[in-house]
């Protein structure tokens, strides 16, 4: 059976990326970092359709990312799939952004991601195939007010995930981004109503993105019908950036 880790699975487009990939039948590693009790919820909607394990690992420091991979392969032997979606914000001006804020973004959101990149390329050259996708942001492609930390991190992604795509294809490996838009999750609940008017109106579809709507391309690129896909920002926005 195929193994999937996807990182910062227990809320909002995470926990849908692991609720789908275990009903399409991989064991999913659902990785968290702070909160055990709705990881052990997810858990349970993943247990449904296949054997799921939750794993604390804060996926910005190296030796946790190394212990959560080295105890996968102890686990089940094998990596075959890796969401790297894991990510935070601390929005800010940049006259008020302070340095810990700036870091703390970059740490998480690029730093995750090649911590985690890293660690298991290593089993996927080995093997001689598996899909990494990462999870980018339209905002590391055209930048936005306030998220100078945001936009450097996710642009920092998409130069990661073309690099990495040329380096590991020769070893069966395809590496892929994918940029949402603006999706219903926490991370945007914070913003005020009429700030979410205004977003609706520049999205050509007029509405914001579900997980669901970003999950459906995770499944796509993570199959073997995107077997010809490698080295690719896939934005799933509503055609907000065209
Ligand atoms: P979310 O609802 O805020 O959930 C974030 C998840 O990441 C949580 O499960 C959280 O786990 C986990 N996490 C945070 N820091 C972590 C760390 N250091 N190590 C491991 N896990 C960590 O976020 P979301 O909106 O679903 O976003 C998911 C991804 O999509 C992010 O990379 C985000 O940048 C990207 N994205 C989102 C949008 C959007 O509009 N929502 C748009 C574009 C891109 P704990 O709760 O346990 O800390």
């Amino acid at each position: 059976m195929k193994v999937a880790i996807v990182t910062g699975a227990t809320r909002g487009i995470g926990m849908q990326i692991a609720i789908d990939l275990a009903k399409a039948g991989y064991n999913v590693v659902i990785n968290y970092n702070s909160n055990t009790e709705k990881a052990m919820e997810v858990k349970k909607m993943c247990d449904e359709y296949n054997e799921s394990i939750i794993f604390r690992a804060d996926v910005s420091k190296p030796d946790d990312a190394k212990i959560l991979v080295d105890e996968v392969i102890t686990r089940f032997g094998q990596i075959d799939l890796l969401v790297n979606n894991a990510g935070i914000t601390k929005d800010q001006l940049i006259l008020r952004m302070s340095e810990d804020d700036f870091n703390d973004v970059i740490d998480v959101n690029l730093g995750g991601t090649f911590n985690m990149c890293k660690n298991v390329s290593k089993h996927m050259a080995k093997k001689r195939s598996g899909v990494i996708i990462n999870m980018a942001s339209v905002i590391g492609e055209i930048g936005n007010i306030g998220q100078a930390n945001y936009a450097a991190s996710k642009g920092g992604v998409i130069a990661l995930t073309k690099s990495l795509a040329k380096e590991l294809a020769l070893r069966g490996v395809r590496v892929n981004a994918v940029a949402p838009g603006y999706i219903d999750t926490d991370m945007t609940k914070v913003l005020a109503d009429n700030i979410k008017e205004e977003i609706i109106k520049q999205i050509p579809l007029k509405r914001i993105g579900t997980p669901k709507d970003v999950s459906n391309l995770v499944l796509f690129l993570s199959s073997d019908n995107a077997s010809y896909i490698t080295g690719q920002v896939v934005n799933v926005c509503g055609g907000m950036v065209i």
